[in-house]
Protein backbone atom coordinates (compact mmCIF):
# COMPACT_ATOMS: atom_id res chain seq x y z
CA UNK A 1 0.00 0.00 0.00
CA UNK A 2 1.14 3.70 -1.14
CA UNK A 3 0.98 5.20 2.32
CA UNK A 4 3.33 7.71 3.63
CA UNK A 5 3.11 6.78 7.43
CA UNK A 6 3.28 3.31 6.62
CA UNK A 7 6.62 4.48 5.09
CA UNK A 8 7.43 6.30 8.31
CA UNK A 9 7.08 3.07 9.90
CA UNK A 10 9.25 0.58 8.25
CA UNK A 11 12.04 3.19 8.35
CA UNK A 12 10.92 3.74 4.01
CA UNK A 13 11.06 7.03 4.98
CA UNK A 14 12.97 8.73 7.22
CA UNK A 15 11.59 10.94 10.50
CA UNK A 16 12.23 12.26 13.94
CA UNK A 17 11.22 9.32 16.22
CA UNK A 18 10.15 10.82 19.58
CA UNK A 19 8.26 7.31 21.21
CA UNK A 20 7.92 3.84 19.77
CA UNK A 21 6.47 0.40 20.95
CA UNK A 22 5.31 -2.61 19.06
CA UNK A 23 2.10 -0.95 18.33
CA UNK A 24 2.65 2.87 18.36
CA UNK A 25 5.10 5.50 16.65
CA UNK A 26 4.89 8.68 17.10
CA UNK A 27 6.95 11.47 15.44
CA UNK A 28 7.99 15.05 14.71
CA UNK A 29 5.47 16.86 12.39
CA UNK A 30 7.71 18.20 9.20
CA UNK A 31 5.47 21.21 8.82
CA UNK A 32 4.75 22.03 12.91
CA UNK A 33 1.61 24.55 13.65
CA UNK A 34 3.05 25.07 17.22
CA UNK A 35 6.51 25.12 19.07
CA UNK A 36 5.66 20.87 20.28
CA UNK A 37 4.14 19.33 17.43
CA UNK A 38 4.22 15.29 17.71
CA UNK A 39 2.19 12.97 15.50
CA UNK A 40 1.44 9.68 17.48
CA UNK A 41 0.30 6.61 15.18
CA UNK A 42 -0.82 3.22 15.01
CA UNK A 43 2.12 1.22 13.70
CA UNK A 44 -1.28 -1.42 11.85
CA UNK A 45 -2.62 0.80 8.88
CA UNK A 46 -6.24 2.02 9.64
CA UNK A 47 -7.59 5.01 7.61
CA UNK A 48 -9.17 7.68 9.82
CA UNK A 49 -10.94 7.99 13.16
CA UNK A 50 -14.20 6.82 10.60
CA UNK A 51 -12.47 3.24 10.89
CA UNK A 52 -12.12 2.62 14.83
CA UNK A 53 -14.69 -0.22 15.75
CA UNK A 54 -14.86 -2.77 18.72
CA UNK A 55 -11.93 -5.02 16.38
CA UNK A 56 -9.38 -2.07 16.48
CA UNK A 57 -10.33 0.13 18.97
CA UNK A 58 -8.01 -0.38 22.24
CA UNK A 59 -5.37 0.92 20.43
CA UNK A 60 -6.86 4.30 20.74
CA UNK A 61 -6.83 3.90 24.57
CA UNK A 62 -3.19 3.11 24.65
CA UNK A 63 -2.45 6.01 22.10
CA UNK A 64 -3.96 8.17 25.09
CA UNK A 65 -1.49 6.27 27.16
CA UNK A 66 1.65 7.22 25.13
CA UNK A 67 1.00 11.13 24.71
CA UNK A 68 0.22 10.99 28.39
CA UNK A 69 3.96 10.06 28.58
CA UNK A 70 5.16 11.76 25.86
CA UNK A 71 3.34 14.83 27.35
CA UNK A 72 5.21 14.17 30.96
CA UNK A 73 8.62 13.46 29.32
CA UNK A 74 8.88 16.78 27.76
CA UNK A 75 7.53 18.78 30.24
CA UNK A 76 4.09 19.89 28.78
CA UNK A 77 2.79 20.24 32.34
CA UNK A 78 0.73 23.78 31.12
CA UNK A 79 -1.24 21.36 28.98
CA UNK A 80 -1.65 20.43 25.45
CA UNK A 81 -4.05 19.32 22.56
CA UNK A 82 -4.65 16.32 20.75
CA UNK A 83 -6.39 16.51 17.64
CA UNK A 84 -7.42 13.95 15.10
CA UNK A 85 -8.79 14.70 11.56
CA UNK A 86 -11.19 12.87 9.63
CA UNK A 87 -12.15 12.89 6.02
CA UNK A 88 -12.70 15.91 3.71
CA UNK A 89 -14.46 18.20 5.88
CA UNK A 90 -11.89 17.23 8.46
CA UNK A 91 -9.17 18.17 6.45
CA UNK A 92 -7.53 14.84 6.60
CA UNK A 93 -4.10 14.95 4.60
CA UNK A 94 -2.52 11.62 4.79
CA UNK A 95 -5.19 9.03 5.05
CA UNK A 96 -3.47 6.69 7.99
CA UNK A 97 -5.00 7.20 11.58
CA UNK A 98 -3.02 10.04 13.65
CA UNK A 99 -3.29 12.44 16.43
CA UNK A 100 -1.57 15.87 16.39
CA UNK A 101 -0.21 16.58 20.09
CA UNK A 102 0.32 20.20 20.05
CA UNK A 103 1.75 22.23 22.79
CA UNK A 104 4.86 24.89 23.78
CA UNK A 105 2.37 27.77 23.99
CA UNK A 106 -1.03 29.13 24.60
CA UNK A 107 -2.87 27.86 22.14
CA UNK A 108 -6.09 29.52 20.23
CA UNK A 109 -9.61 28.99 22.20
CA UNK A 110 -11.36 27.91 18.73
CA UNK A 111 -11.20 24.85 17.38
CA UNK A 112 -12.36 25.34 13.89
P1 LIG B 1 -3.61 15.86 8.60
O1 LIG B 1 -3.71 17.10 7.76
O2 LIG B 1 -4.40 15.88 9.84
O3 LIG B 1 -3.86 14.62 7.75
O4 LIG B 1 -2.11 15.80 9.10
C1 LIG B 1 -1.05 15.31 8.35
C2 LIG B 1 0.19 15.86 8.98
O5 LIG B 1 1.30 15.13 8.50
C3 LIG B 1 0.47 17.34 8.65
O6 LIG B 1 0.51 18.10 9.84
C4 LIG B 1 1.81 17.29 7.93
O7 LIG B 1 2.64 18.40 8.24
C5 LIG B 1 2.39 15.99 8.43
N1 LIG B 1 3.37 15.37 7.54
C6 LIG B 1 3.28 15.16 6.21
N2 LIG B 1 4.37 14.53 5.75
C7 LIG B 1 5.18 14.32 6.82
C8 LIG B 1 6.46 13.71 7.01
N3 LIG B 1 7.15 13.18 5.98
N4 LIG B 1 6.99 13.70 8.25
C9 LIG B 1 6.32 14.24 9.29
N5 LIG B 1 5.10 14.81 9.19
C10 LIG B 1 4.53 14.86 7.97
ZN1 LIG C 1 -0.55 3.53 6.43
Amino acid sequence: MDCLFCKIVNGEIPSQKVYEDKDIFAFKDINPQAPFHVLIIPKEHINSAADIDDNNSKIVAKIFEVASKIAKENNLENGFRIVTNSGEYGCQSVHHLHFHLLSGKQLSEKMC
